[in-house]
């Protein structure tokens, strides 16, 4: 039996494929019950996300994936149970989406000294529901014909490190898990083994993570196999964070899994869930 819950998926508020309403469509003939949706550091879509949701039965849960920054590298963390109006908060989103309109137009620049033009806005209007992402550099670089896929624009440009990566100072950590604590939310570390950090960094992280305020790492995920499953139900239970399940569902030409469709949480560990308001 799968998970009644999927607490991580996007619209194309941010770099989902699916309108807030069509996701929720999706999600529902999964057989979920309960949904957040989680769009990269904007609350946009969740009005519309939790009407139509509302409309069709299911659970709706007010999320984000926010972006934040420990020890120069960009982690995600998801915000659970915030209040989507929150002032602070939406003050705060406010200049991050300045920061990744600046962060396009310098992707844009970069991309041009590669020999693909005009790119800024080409993406702007891909973005045109909200905010701009990488993926929407993806999108239009397939579109050109320049790469084959998603995995090859980012192998080629747009991955860390790559021809037409540009960094970001997003907020710090503390910064980031302050601000949804003050909107009413629980932080959770978004996908723990996806930042590729060994063993003695991943404790670090953990320790950081936990003293700032985190509450809750997720230990199901889209693409975990039962290994990296096992891995973070380990972390879960030694540093004694409650567990959260979410595809990162981004729409159906995306290779990542759901919605839903996950397995549900291993007995023994505290539900994210329990933590809500
Ligand atoms: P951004 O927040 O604008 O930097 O974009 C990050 C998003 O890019 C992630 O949430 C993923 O959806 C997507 N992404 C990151 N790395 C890859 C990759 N190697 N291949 C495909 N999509 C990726
Ligand atoms: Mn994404
Ligand atoms: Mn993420
Ligand atoms: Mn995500």
């Amino acid at each position: 039996m799968n998970s009644e819950f999927d607490l991580h998926l996007h619209s194309n508020a941010s770099d989902g494929e699916y309108s807030p309403a069509d996701l929720v469509a999706a999600v529902e003939k999964s057989g979920v019950r309960t949904m957040a949706l989680t769009d990269h550091d904007t609350v946009f879509g969740l009005a519309r996300a939790s009407a139509a949701a509302s409309a069709a039965g299911l659970r709706f849960v007010n999320g984000i994936e926010h972006s934040a920054s420990w020890e120069g590298r960009t982690l995600h963390i998801i915000g659970l149970d915030i209040d989507p109006e929150h002032p602070a908060l939406l003050d705060a989103l406010g200049k991050v989406q300045e920061q990744r309109r600046e962060r396009a137009r310098k992707i844009a620049d970069k991309l041009a000294r590669q020999g693909v033009h005009d790119t800024y806005p080409e993406a702007l209007c891909l973005a045109a529901n909200g905010m701009i992402t990488r993926p929407h550099f993806a999108r239009l670089l397939i579109g050109r014909g320049v790469v084959k896929d998603a995995r090859q624009a980012f192998e080629r440009y747009l991955a860390r490190g790559k021809s037409a990566y540009v960094p970001v100072a997003w907020p710090a950590l503390g910064e980031t898990i302050g601000l949804i604590h003050a909107a009413g939310g629980v932080a959770v570390l978004a996908h723990p083994l996806r930042y590729k950090f060994t063993g003695a960094w991943m404790r670090r992280l953990l320790r950081a993570f936990g003293d700032s305020g985190g509450q809750a790492i997720e230990v199901i995920c889209g693409n975990y196999t039962p290994t990296e499953i096992n891995t973070s139900v380990g972390y879960a239970l030694r540093f004694a964070f409650n567990a959260s399940v979410g595809s990162d569902f981004h729409g159906p030409s995306k290779m990542s899994r759901g919605p839903g469709g996950l397995p549900p949480l291993p007995s023994g560990l505290a539900p994210v869930w329990d933590l809500f308001r």
